[in-house]
């Protein structure tokens, strides 16, 4: 069975090496070459819709199919990312933290990591009118999987909402913060009307794992072609029990 490789990137741009938070990074040379990469090997880039509507309804996976998630929406992803992506004429999916757009990344001054910009509601209404998907982040940037299941459902809920009133579009894709979630979460997320969700768990996404809860693969700092073309190719069976609602429609 071909999976679907949900590549995961926070920030692109220039920045200096570093020893720890590698994944929150990727230098955009090497990003370029990535999507270089992957137009060499006539990789099949979906958009979050096509891959979600592939795995929802089983339909036949293309060999080296892969999606491009964004999370955090910081503003280097406009600058840098976006660039990139439209020379190669890639989809991509930006997950926008709903009470933050506009302001700071302020939760990574706690790791000692320098604080981006995230990019205005006028700016991603720019990137989506340029064809770019935006998802929930939340509203907050809270671990879902932690809070309580009312505040949970909110963070869901309110995020979705605020999204749609300001974009004015739909928005049915989720990025749980920090991949933090419990079954709990899946089950409010599907509730509010999300159809598909994205964690953190490292493995090649298909139709056996929940829509609402799709493994991804992060790409490190460190990541040459070498890496990033293992990683496109890996299967990564998930450590532990992958969460899923025991049906789903
Ligand atoms: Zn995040």
């Amino acid at each position: 069975m071909n999976g679907i490789s949900i590549f995961m990137y926070h920030q692109v741009g220039h920045f200096e090496s570093m020893a720890t938070h590698r994944a929150v990074y990727c230098d955009v040379n090497r990003f370029r070459a990535q999507m270089r990469y992957l137009k060499l090997i006539g990789a099949t880039v979906l958009s979050m819709s096509e891959a979600s509507d592939l795995l929802r309804f089983g339909a036949p996976i293309p060999p080296r199919a892969a999606v491009l998630t964004f999370d955090d929406g910081c503003e280097n992803f406009y600058e840098h990312a976006l660039p990139v992506l439209q020379d190669f004429g890639y989809p991509a999916i930006v997950y926008a933290i709903a009470g933050l757009a506009g302001g700071r990344g302020e939760w990574l001054a706690a790791d000692g990591l320098p604080v981006p910009e995230l990019m205005s509601y006028a700016r991603l209404r720019q990137i989506a009118d340029l064809g770019i998907e935006i998802g929930s982040h939340s509203r907050h940037h809270l671990r879902l999987g932690e809070l309580p299941a009312a505040q949970a459902t909110a963070e869901l809920r309110d995020s979705k909402r605020q999204l749609e009133e300001v974009l004015g579009r739909a928005v049915p894709h989720v990025c749980y913060p920090y991949g933090s979630h419990t079954l709990d979460t899946v089950l409010a997320a599907a509730e509010v009307g999300y159809t598909s969700g994205v964690t953190c768990q490292r493995a090649a996404a298909t139709a056996a794992f929940d829509p609402l809860a799709l493994p991804r693969k992060a790409i490190s700092f460190g990541d040459n072609v070498v890496g990033f073309a293992w990683k496109l190719h890996a299967k990564n069976a998930p450590k532990g029990t992958a969460i899923k609602r025991t049906a789903f429609a």
